[in-house]
């Protein structure tokens, strides 16, 4: 029998931030953007529940949120403390599964099917959530015959909560609309007869399979960055060719740490730009090779913001990301200096 845990931190950079600060706990607490007394922009990354009472939730602007709840204590989002606090909590995780699968900095599933039951899966949950609790922090878990089940249990009772569906449950527990609110998968599909999943493909069935509840796909145990980026939202709206590049230069030393972090070098090379309205455009450039080169990234970022601004639009926001990442092998030749000049 398959039992598959998914463990997710409860509103993960609020309560770093609370453990880190408890003079802030039982207030309202959002994490994210400058919200600049109303006329900031970009979002809010995370709040903390009492944030929530007000409506606040992560991805709103950080302007609504501001009008929302003025009184909320705000705070440029830590990563570093964030990483070391994820660290500390997946060791925790790594260290009751049979498979261990990051999703990302604050989820996790588990595969603990050795187990044999799920009463025996409840009580290594529990495990998890003391250790994490001894720790300063809490997870909610969700516990199910496989990932998909398992993740929307752990979604049901936030924050600390622990859900178990059990494979005969899955039906009763996952009504096509939930699915479907979750996955954007109607509740039609679910019904549909076989002849307009045909239609669909091999991507039709994938995802009715999935609004039944059907999941086989399995844990992953290694987990790979995917990709390395950054972008960021001008305060004023711009045309401003050299305001353009600069903000973009000052991703590059940031790209680099990643990928140095990361051991990792990228064969594509892809920018965003999102005009005033916020129609959003993206280009991309695979390279003949690998490289860790940051001159391409420079010379590349360059020509497509001249291509963008040829667009009457002003910019509201760029981006540069590095795709189809390779890890360098270990043996590698020495790594070139690092050195942001020509
Ligand atoms: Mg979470």
């Amino acid at each position: 029998m398959r039992i598959i845990l998914h463990v997710d931190m409860d509103c993960f950079f609020a309560q770093v931030e609370e453990r880190a600060n408890p003079a802030i706990k039982g207030i309202p607490v959002v994490v994210g953007a400058n919200p600049k007394e109303g006329k900031g922009r970009g979002v809010v990354a995370t709040c903390n529940y009492e944030a929530r009472k007000y409506g606040l939730k992560s991805a709103m602007p950080i302007s609504i949120a501001w009008t929302k709840c003025p009184r909320a204590v705000y705070l440029p989002p830590r990563f570093e403390l964030y990483s070391e606090a994820s660290c500390e909590v997946m060791d925790i995780f790594k260290g009751f599964a049979d498979r261990f699968e990051q999703v990302s900095i604050d989820e996790a599933y588990l595969d603990v099917s050795s187990a044999g039951s799920y009463e025996k899966a409840r009580l290594l949950a529990q495990e998890i959530k003391d250790r994490v609790k001894a720790a300063g922090l809490t997870c909610s878990v969700g516990i199910g015959p496989n990932k998909l089940v398992a993740k929307i249990a752990a979604g049901e009772k936030k924050p600390d909560g622990l859900t178990i569906v059990k494979n005969e449950e899955v039906n009763e527990f996952l009504n096509p609309k939930k699915v479907g609110v979750i996955y954007g998968i109607g509740e039609d599909l679910a019904k549909a007869p076989e002849e307009v999943v045909d239609e669909l493909g091999n991507y039709g069935r994938e995802l009715q399979r999935l609004a039944k509840g059907v999941d086989e796909r399995d844990i992953i145990e290694q987990w790979e960055t995917k990709s390395i980026g950054r972008q960021s939202t001008f305060d004023k709206d711009t045309k401003n060719r050299k305001q353009i590049i600069d903000l973009l230069d000052g991703f590059i030393p940031e790209l680099y740490r990643d990928l140095d972090n990361e051991r990792v070098m990228f064969r594509t090379v892809t920018f965003k730009v999102r005009y005033e309205d916020f129609e959003t455009h993206t280009k991309s450039r695979t390279l003949p090779e690998f490289t860790s080169s940051i001159k391409i990234i420079r010379k590349l970022t360059t020509e497509w913001v001249d291509f963008a601004l040829e667009d009457v639009r002003k910019i509201r926001l760029v981006g540069v990301s590095l795709h189809n990442l390779k890890r360098k092998s270990l043996n590698s030749s020495k790594q070139p200096q690092k050195t942001w000049n020509q």
